[in-house]
């Protein structure tokens, strides 16, 4: 059967969006590995550029640390230059977090071209109350950014990485002040994508409540419905 996206002959370029919260981090690394296509997230871009202390990353940070949005051009710029770096010959990748606005997605649409179009969207769905636990609860470790939570996957030994020992932290942006405002951003500014990219015929929603691993499943269930080379 004739695949609807031929990653070796045009581009699966996956977009993840859902709200702050949702596991696209964790999908995201799953899904690129599987399909075997580059991934970025441009939380970690920023993230890598505050912890170089370079002029973007301390423009980022203060709208990282409340909880908005980092202006559009700043974001596109950054995103469009990974692009450039790991798509050369157009043989897809995945972006987590990005696009987060209709200007960012249209900026996307505009540096791939016709030829090499966005898709699929997968939209991760979660309850908001669900968020709000999940975020206040996160703990990431400083080293190796493994995540893990207080109540739902404690690491082995309180306030250490399992996988390297290192200290595990509280994100800046995870307190109860600044996720909701990451909320309301999200509400604000993203939501729209999800109608953006249903009527352009590339959403795939994935129900985002259940386990990690069921959602994996579903994502990659869809995926192959699409009979992805
Ligand atoms: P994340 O790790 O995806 O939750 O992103 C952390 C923070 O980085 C967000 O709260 C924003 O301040 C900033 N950020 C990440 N991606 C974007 C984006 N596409 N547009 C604007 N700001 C972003």
């Amino acid at each position: 059967m004739k695949a609807l996206f031929d990653k070796d002959v045009i581009g699966l370029n996956i977009i993840l969006i859902g709200p702050p919260g949702a596991g696209k981090g964790t999908q995201a690394s799953l899904i690129a590995n599987k399909y075997d296509i580059p991934f970025v997230s441009s939380g970690d871009l920023f993230r890598d550029h505050r912890k170089l202390g370079t002029e973007l990353g301390l423009l980022a940070e203060k709208y990282m640390n409340s909880g908005q949005l980092v202006p559009d051009q700043v974001t596109i710029n950054m995103v469009m230059d990974w692009l450039a770096k790991n798509n050369g010959n157009n043989s897809g990748f995945l972006l987590d977090g990005f696009p987060r606005t209709v200007d960012q997605a249209t900026a996307l649409e505009k540096a791939l071209g016709d030829k090499n179009s966005v898709g699929p969207s997968i939209y991760i769905n979660v309850d908001q109350d669900q968020l709000i636990i999940r975020l206040t609860g996160r703990r990431v470790c400083m080293d190796c950014q493994l995540s893990f939570h207080i109540h739902s996957n404690p690491p082995i030994h309180e306030g250490k990485c399992d996988k390297c020992s290192a200290t595990l932290t509280q994100r800046e942006d995870d307190n109860f002040d600044a996720v909701r405002a990451r909320l309301d951003a999200y509400k604000h500014n993203t939501e729209p994508l999800v109608d953006y990219y249903f009527k352009k015929n590339v959403l795939i929603e994935i129900n985002g409540n259940k386990t990690i691993d069921q959602v994996s499943l579903d994502i990659i269930e869809s995926l192959d419905r699409l009979n992805v080379n």
